[in-house]
Protein backbone atom coordinates (compact mmCIF):
# COMPACT_ATOMS: atom_id res chain seq x y z
CA UNK A 1 0.00 0.00 0.00
CA UNK A 2 1.47 3.44 -0.94
CA UNK A 3 0.89 6.04 1.82
CA UNK A 4 2.28 9.17 2.46
CA UNK A 5 5.84 10.70 3.85
CA UNK A 6 4.47 11.72 7.36
CA UNK A 7 2.34 8.85 7.84
CA UNK A 8 5.76 6.61 7.56
CA UNK A 9 7.83 9.02 9.32
CA UNK A 10 5.29 9.02 12.05
CA UNK A 11 5.68 5.17 12.30
CA UNK A 12 9.11 5.04 12.52
CA UNK A 13 10.91 3.83 15.74
CA UNK A 14 14.63 3.62 16.84
CA UNK A 15 15.64 0.79 19.00
CA UNK A 16 18.82 -0.46 20.52
CA UNK A 17 20.77 -3.34 19.51
CA UNK A 18 24.11 -4.76 21.00
CA UNK A 19 26.20 -7.64 19.95
CA UNK A 20 27.80 -8.88 23.40
CA UNK A 21 31.39 -10.03 23.56
CA UNK A 22 30.42 -13.30 22.76
CA UNK A 23 29.06 -12.43 19.29
CA UNK A 24 31.86 -10.46 18.46
CA UNK A 25 34.68 -13.13 19.89
CA UNK A 26 32.83 -15.66 17.41
CA UNK A 27 32.80 -14.03 14.35
CA UNK A 28 29.00 -12.83 14.04
CA UNK A 29 29.31 -9.31 13.75
CA UNK A 30 28.19 -8.96 9.92
CA UNK A 31 26.02 -12.25 10.11
CA UNK A 32 23.92 -10.39 12.81
CA UNK A 33 24.36 -7.03 10.84
CA UNK A 34 22.96 -8.48 8.04
CA UNK A 35 19.88 -9.44 8.93
CA UNK A 36 18.96 -6.29 9.97
CA UNK A 37 19.88 -4.87 6.75
CA UNK A 38 18.49 -7.43 4.65
CA UNK A 39 15.21 -6.86 6.69
CA UNK A 40 14.95 -3.05 5.59
CA UNK A 41 16.38 -1.54 8.09
CA UNK A 42 18.28 1.56 8.55
CA UNK A 43 21.37 1.59 10.70
CA UNK A 44 21.89 4.82 12.57
CA UNK A 45 24.83 4.57 14.69
CA UNK A 46 27.56 1.96 15.08
CA UNK A 47 30.23 1.76 17.73
CA UNK A 48 32.95 -0.66 19.15
CA UNK A 49 33.00 -0.32 22.91
CA UNK A 50 34.32 -2.18 26.17
CA UNK A 51 31.64 -0.97 28.50
CA UNK A 52 33.30 -0.44 31.84
CA UNK A 53 31.03 -3.14 34.85
CA UNK A 54 29.52 0.52 36.36
CA UNK A 55 28.30 1.08 32.91
CA UNK A 56 26.94 -2.73 32.40
CA UNK A 57 25.30 -2.30 35.74
CA UNK A 58 22.86 1.14 34.44
CA UNK A 59 22.30 -1.07 31.05
CA UNK A 60 21.14 -3.82 33.16
CA UNK A 61 19.94 -1.56 36.04
CA UNK A 62 16.10 -3.55 35.64
CA UNK A 63 18.09 -6.62 36.27
CA UNK A 64 19.58 -5.88 39.56
CA UNK A 65 17.75 -7.97 42.23
CA UNK A 66 17.97 -11.26 40.11
CA UNK A 67 20.82 -13.84 40.84
CA UNK A 68 22.86 -13.79 37.82
CA UNK A 69 23.17 -9.67 37.65
CA UNK A 70 26.50 -9.40 38.69
CA UNK A 71 27.68 -12.43 36.24
CA UNK A 72 26.19 -10.88 33.72
CA UNK A 73 27.81 -6.82 33.94
CA UNK A 74 31.18 -8.64 34.34
CA UNK A 75 30.50 -10.79 31.29
CA UNK A 76 29.26 -7.00 29.14
CA UNK A 77 31.68 -5.78 30.48
CA UNK A 78 34.77 -8.33 30.02
CA UNK A 79 35.41 -7.05 26.42
CA UNK A 80 34.10 -5.56 23.02
CA UNK A 81 30.45 -4.35 22.79
CA UNK A 82 28.97 -3.84 19.02
CA UNK A 83 26.61 -0.93 20.09
CA UNK A 84 24.10 0.08 17.53
CA UNK A 85 20.73 1.77 16.49
CA UNK A 86 18.78 0.71 14.00
CA UNK A 87 15.39 2.46 12.69
CA UNK A 88 12.50 1.64 11.08
CA UNK A 89 8.62 0.90 10.93
CA UNK A 90 8.36 -1.35 13.98
CA UNK A 91 12.05 -2.41 14.46
CA UNK A 92 11.30 -2.59 18.75
CA UNK A 93 9.11 -5.30 18.51
CA UNK A 94 10.48 -7.18 15.51
CA UNK A 95 13.69 -6.45 16.06
CA UNK A 96 13.11 -8.51 19.31
CA UNK A 97 11.48 -10.94 17.17
CA UNK A 98 14.48 -11.01 14.75
CA UNK A 99 16.71 -11.92 17.80
CA UNK A 100 14.34 -14.59 19.30
CA UNK A 101 14.01 -16.15 23.02
CA UNK A 102 16.30 -15.05 26.26
CA UNK A 103 16.74 -18.62 26.57
CA UNK A 104 18.56 -19.77 23.04
CA UNK A 105 16.82 -22.98 24.10
CA UNK A 106 13.22 -21.72 23.62
CA UNK A 107 14.46 -19.44 20.52
CA UNK A 108 12.59 -20.86 17.33
CA UNK A 109 15.09 -21.72 14.47
CA UNK A 110 15.62 -18.85 12.09
CA UNK A 111 16.23 -16.15 15.04
CA UNK A 112 19.38 -14.90 15.81
CA UNK A 113 19.76 -17.00 19.20
CA UNK A 114 17.88 -19.90 17.50
CA UNK A 115 20.44 -20.09 15.14
CA UNK A 116 23.70 -19.07 16.81
CA UNK A 117 23.49 -19.76 20.43
CA UNK A 118 22.79 -22.45 22.72
CA UNK A 119 22.76 -21.04 26.71
CA UNK A 120 20.97 -18.27 27.93
CA UNK A 121 24.58 -16.78 29.62
CA UNK A 122 25.78 -16.56 26.23
CA UNK A 123 23.21 -15.51 23.95
CA UNK A 124 25.41 -13.15 21.77
CA UNK A 125 22.60 -10.11 21.24
CA UNK A 126 20.68 -7.26 23.14
CA UNK A 127 17.59 -5.70 21.59
CA UNK A 128 15.64 -3.26 23.35
CA UNK A 129 12.36 -4.52 24.98
CA UNK A 130 10.01 -1.24 24.76
CA UNK A 131 9.75 2.33 23.19
CA UNK A 132 10.65 3.56 27.38
CA UNK A 133 13.74 0.54 27.18
CA UNK A 134 14.65 2.19 23.39
CA UNK A 135 15.32 5.87 24.55
CA UNK A 136 16.75 5.32 27.58
CA UNK A 137 19.12 2.72 26.06
CA UNK A 138 19.93 4.48 22.85
CA UNK A 139 20.71 7.57 25.83
CA UNK A 140 23.12 5.51 27.83
CA UNK A 141 24.96 4.32 24.77
CA UNK A 142 25.27 7.33 22.02
CA UNK A 143 25.76 10.75 22.94
CA UNK A 144 22.85 12.33 20.04
CA UNK A 145 25.31 13.44 17.52
CA UNK A 146 26.54 10.09 16.90
CA UNK A 147 23.37 9.34 15.44
CA UNK A 148 23.19 9.62 11.78
CA UNK A 149 19.84 10.66 9.88
CA UNK A 150 20.49 10.29 6.74
CA UNK A 151 17.73 9.27 3.78
CA UNK A 152 18.24 5.65 2.09
CA UNK A 153 17.45 5.34 -1.34
CA UNK A 154 16.15 1.89 -0.37
CA UNK A 155 13.19 3.68 1.79
CA UNK A 156 10.82 3.92 -1.36
CA UNK A 157 10.90 0.57 -2.08
CA UNK A 158 10.86 -1.00 1.38
CA UNK A 159 7.68 0.72 2.66
CA UNK A 160 5.73 1.78 -0.25
CA UNK A 161 5.80 5.37 0.32
CA UNK A 162 5.26 7.70 -2.47
N1 LIG B 1 20.21 -13.85 31.58
C1 LIG B 1 20.89 -14.87 32.21
N2 LIG B 1 20.18 -15.79 32.91
C2 LIG B 1 18.83 -15.77 32.99
C3 LIG B 1 18.13 -14.72 32.34
C4 LIG B 1 18.85 -13.78 31.65
O1 LIG B 1 22.11 -14.93 32.14
O2 LIG B 1 18.23 -16.65 33.63
C5 LIG B 1 20.96 -12.86 30.80
C6 LIG B 1 20.84 -13.08 29.31
O3 LIG B 1 22.10 -12.83 28.72
C7 LIG B 1 19.84 -12.04 28.89
C8 LIG B 1 20.17 -10.91 29.85
O4 LIG B 1 20.45 -11.56 31.08
O5 LIG B 1 19.98 -11.68 27.53
C9 LIG B 1 19.06 -9.90 30.08
O6 LIG B 1 17.90 -10.58 30.49
P1 LIG B 1 16.49 -10.19 29.88
O7 LIG B 1 15.46 -10.92 30.68
O8 LIG B 1 16.36 -8.72 29.77
O9 LIG B 1 16.54 -10.88 28.42
P2 LIG B 1 16.67 -10.25 26.97
O10 LIG B 1 15.92 -8.95 26.98
O11 LIG B 1 18.13 -10.08 26.66
O12 LIG B 1 16.04 -11.28 26.05
MG1 LIG C 1 16.02 -7.36 28.28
Amino acid sequence: MLYDQEAHAAEMERTFIAIKPDGVQRGLIAEIISRFERKGYKLMAIKLVVPTKEFAQKHYHDLKERPFFDGLCDFLSSGPVLAMVWEGEGVIKYGRKLIGATDPQKSEPGTIRGDLAVVVGRNIIHGSDGPETAKDEIALWFEPSELVSYTSNAEKWIYGVN
